[in-house]
């Protein structure tokens, strides 16, 4: 992990102060402690499972011009912070701050086991008792830590995880998903050959969590004494370096091996990059294979594309059946609508249900959403949903806001994903992955912002045009080639829209 910090410090210019601690520092600036909050709740929104269990050991100490000054319990956790958040959480600061940060903020960091004022609190676990569990089954499968664990029995924990909205009744199946629903059917013992591995990929929004607490639900109501473990792979990831931290590593695999009949795996790209974790997987997921136990996982990408997974993942996630969910087409999107209305108790016309299934088409969390806020403000104006205001509704949430990138924003977006310096990004460094970095923000930056060549020449270390336009075309013949290629793209591009929204 000590090598690991190193390299993740690259974004931040983040440097460690002497054991000495921080220099008096003057009265924390209210405007400063604002930003930070603000930047703090972005972070904490966009990863709700884990930043409880590690901001709960940072103390922020101050936000001084572009300097911020952070605590950390132990070298571990200032590593993993500085690895999984501090990219996230330095680019919403220097959003916040503006041009006074436009060279960046940097980091000081101090690790200090006595943490007295925490950034946040962690949650208390309910200790609500719902059934004693025998020993044996003291083991729940998400949510709560490993200490907390033993007084919530399994069924408790996952039946607290799962959405009871989220059944196989309640899935609209048509021709964009009605593979991936019969095969988790199958999976769930519903008949139908049954493939182990399921493999679920689809975009965001789509329905492959909905299928995962499908599954769940339907195992456990048939086969109650069935040991379901459903997990995100986020929580996977925290569950196992919890279980290093604490030497527990004998509980962590008998919960995911042993005392477990059906494992789902959520989301499973989180574990890009996580090389220890995804060994830990590895073994996990052949124990389970060679049980003959079902192993189903969801993903945003194929397993072909997934980023910074291993060859051997790859190949163990393509050996049973990938099934794929893709945008709906006009006509399940309206019978998707048609059944969240009625199972929310709204009342739709058929004519509201098309209109809605018309406009938003490509995320049906979206769809879903612009229903329950008609419904909501049809309840509190007091006007009925009809088609008028339908419309007037989809024309304030419809258009988008106008993209306002820069080509600091792309280079930012570029290093978070690549892990890199922005001077690294400018240098002269030909290594191979800089050197691939540096093309692709060429690339993306002449793609979106249509600068002319000797403009980004400029903008990228004073290189001459030529580099600039061969390496857009090479990065141009790439993406239509390498899948690889393309998934780093997109990656860059998701992550560029998440900081215009
Ligand atoms: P994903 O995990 O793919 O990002 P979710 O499973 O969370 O997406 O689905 C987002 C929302 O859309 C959920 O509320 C889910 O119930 C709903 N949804 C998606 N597909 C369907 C479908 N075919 N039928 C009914 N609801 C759906
Ligand atoms: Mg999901």
């Amino acid at each position: 992990m000590g090598t690991k910090f190193r390299e993740s410090v690259v974004i931040s210019n983040t440097f460690e102060l002497p054991a000495a601690g921080f220099p008096v520092m003057g009265p924390v600036n209210d405007d400063s402690d604002r930003y930070w909050k603000e930047a703090l709740e972005e972070t904490r929104r966009r990863s709700p499972a884990s930043f409880e269990q590690w901001f709960s050991s940072i103390q922020f100490e101050g936000l001084d011009g572009v300097m911020l000054s952070l605590t950390a319990r132990d070298e571990w956790v200032r590593d993993w912070v500085v690895a999984h958040f501090l990219p996230d959480l330095l680019a919403n600061l220097e959003r916040l701050l503006g041009d006074e940060a436009r060279g960046g903020i940097q980091v000081r960091w101090r690790v200090q086991p006595n943490i007295e004022r925490p950034v946040c609190e962690r949650r208390a676990v309910p200790r609500a008792r719902i059934t004693e569990p025998p020993p044996s089954a003291r083991r729940a499968t998400d949510r709560s830590s490993t200490a907390d664990r033993a007084s919530v029995s399994p069924r408790a924990a996952l039946a607290a995880a799962l959405n009871p909205k989220h059944t196989f009744p309640n899935f609209v199946v048509g021709p964009s998903n009605a593979l991936a629903y019969a095969a988790a059917f199958a999976s769930a013992g519903g008949g139908g050959p049954r493939y182990n591995p399921l493999f679920i990929a689809g975009g965001t929004g789509l329905g492959k969590t909905h299928l995962m607490h499908a599954i769940a639900h339907k195992v456990l109501e048939e086969r109650p004494s069935a040991r379901v473990v459903y997990v995100s792979a986020e929580r996977f990831t925290n569950d196992f370096i919890e279980a290093l931290q604490h030497h527990k590593m004998d509980e962590f695999r008998a919960r995911y091996r042993v005392d477990c009949d059906l494992l789902l795996v959520d989301d499973i790209q989180f574990l890009a990059g996580r090389e220890q974790t995804q060994e830990e997987f590895f073994h996990t997921f052949n124990a389970l294979r060679d049980a003959d136990r079902p192993i189903v996982v969801t993903s945003d990408k194929y397993p072909q594309q997934l980023q910074r997974m291993p060859e051997r993942l790859v190949s163990r996630f393509t050996s049973g059946l990938v099934a794929d969910i893709q945008v709906p087409q006009l006509e399940t999107r309206v019978a998707i609508v048609k059944k969240k209305a009625n199972l929310e108790g709204i009342e739709l016309s058929d004519a509201v249900a098309e209109l809605l299934a018309e406009n938003i088409q490509s995320n049906i969390r979206e769809l879903e959403g612009a229903l329950i806020r008609l419904a909501a403000k049809s309840s509190l104006t007091g006007r009925p949903i009809d088609e008028a205001f339908t419309k007037s509704e989809l024309l304030m949430v419809a258009p988008r806001r106008p993209e306002v990138v820069s080509v600091e924003d792309i280079q930012r977006a570029v290093c978070s994903h690549f892990r890199m310096t922005n001077s690294e990004l400018l240098s002269k460094d030909r290594h191979k992955s800089v050197a691939f970095a540096r093309q692709v923000a060429m690339y993306l930056c002449r793609q979106r912002l249509k600068c002319s060549f000797p403009e980004l020449g400029r903008a990228f270390g004073n290189r001459d045009h030529t580099t600039v336009m061969s390496a857009v075309r090479r990065v141009e013949a790439l993406r239509q080639r390498d899948p690889q290629v393309n998934a780093h793209l997109e990656a860059i591009e998701q992550r560029l829209a998440a900081s215009e929204e």
